[in-house]
């Protein structure tokens, strides 16, 4: 259940039963020819469907993560780490303070790590509370089927390319990229990323069948859904 789409009386009496929620975790950045919002709307997605026959709350995806190293793309926007960690305590501390004691985190987007750091510092102070950091795309029976699939997969390559993370109207490149040697490029700041990665695709094909993407989908839907099954 989306929580845009419930009142409070609902959410008060939903805590009378239940103690869990879920926040999606995103991120604004470039994703060569895909949408600037692909990890946002991934995780979003992912988040509200795995709920969905739980009635767990889902809450709205928060969509700036840290992503420094892509802001000479246009449309990037990065939070600084410092306030990442803040924004995660707040909505935890918002969270806990009317009754939520479970709370799932969706992440879709690598550099919003240090907000796992965050949550289990917040953690040590709320005892009374359990925090899971779930990064859907690289759990370990989503990350099989992809590699099962084609194992030359990165970011903004086919993994990422969904029906409902394709822009309209625009084509995708044919080939298959190279992979870039991201340990060199991670010693580069924004332009030298920009330099070597070009179109920002890391490597791997652009796109692949609707078939692959959904065999890859309802894996992660079901992976994401059991963890707020079992607690
Ligand atoms: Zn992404």
């Amino acid at each position: 259940m989306n929580i845009s789409e419930m009142n409070w009386p609902q959410v008060e009496e939903y805590l009378k039963t239940d103690d869990r929620a879920v926040v999606p975790l995103g991120c604004t950045e470039q994703h060569a020819y895909l949408s600037l919002s692909v990890d946002s709307i991934l995780a979003e997605r992912v988040a509200q469907e795995a709920a969905a026959p739980l009635g767990v709350p889902v809450f709205p995806v928060l969509g700036y993560g840290i992503t420094p190293y892509f802001l000479s793309y246009p449309g990037t926007v990065s939070l600084k780490a410092e306030t990442y960690l803040r924004i995660i305590t707040d909505v935890l501390d918002s969270l806990r303070r009317t009754g939520f004691r479970r709370i799932l985190f969706v992440n879709g987007h690598g550099g919003n790590a240090p907000g796992q750091t965050a949550a289990i510092e917040w953690m040590d102070q709320n005892a009374d509370c359990r925090v899971r950091f779930h990064n859907w795309w690289n759990a370990p029976l989503t990350l099989e089927k992809v590699k099962a699939i084609d194992p030359v997969a990165s970011h903004a390559s086919w993994m990422e390319n969904f029906p409902w993370t394709r822009l309209p109207g625009i084509e995708q490149p044919a080939h298959q990229k190279p992979m870039v040697d991201l340990e060199r490029m991670r010693t580069f700041g924004p332009e030298g990323v920009r330099d070597i990665l070009g179109d920002g695709n890391f490597g791997g094909r652009y796109q692949r069948s609707d078939e692959d993407m959904n065999a890859i989908w309802s894996v992660a839907i079901a992976e994401t859904r059991a963890l707020l099954e079992v607690w």
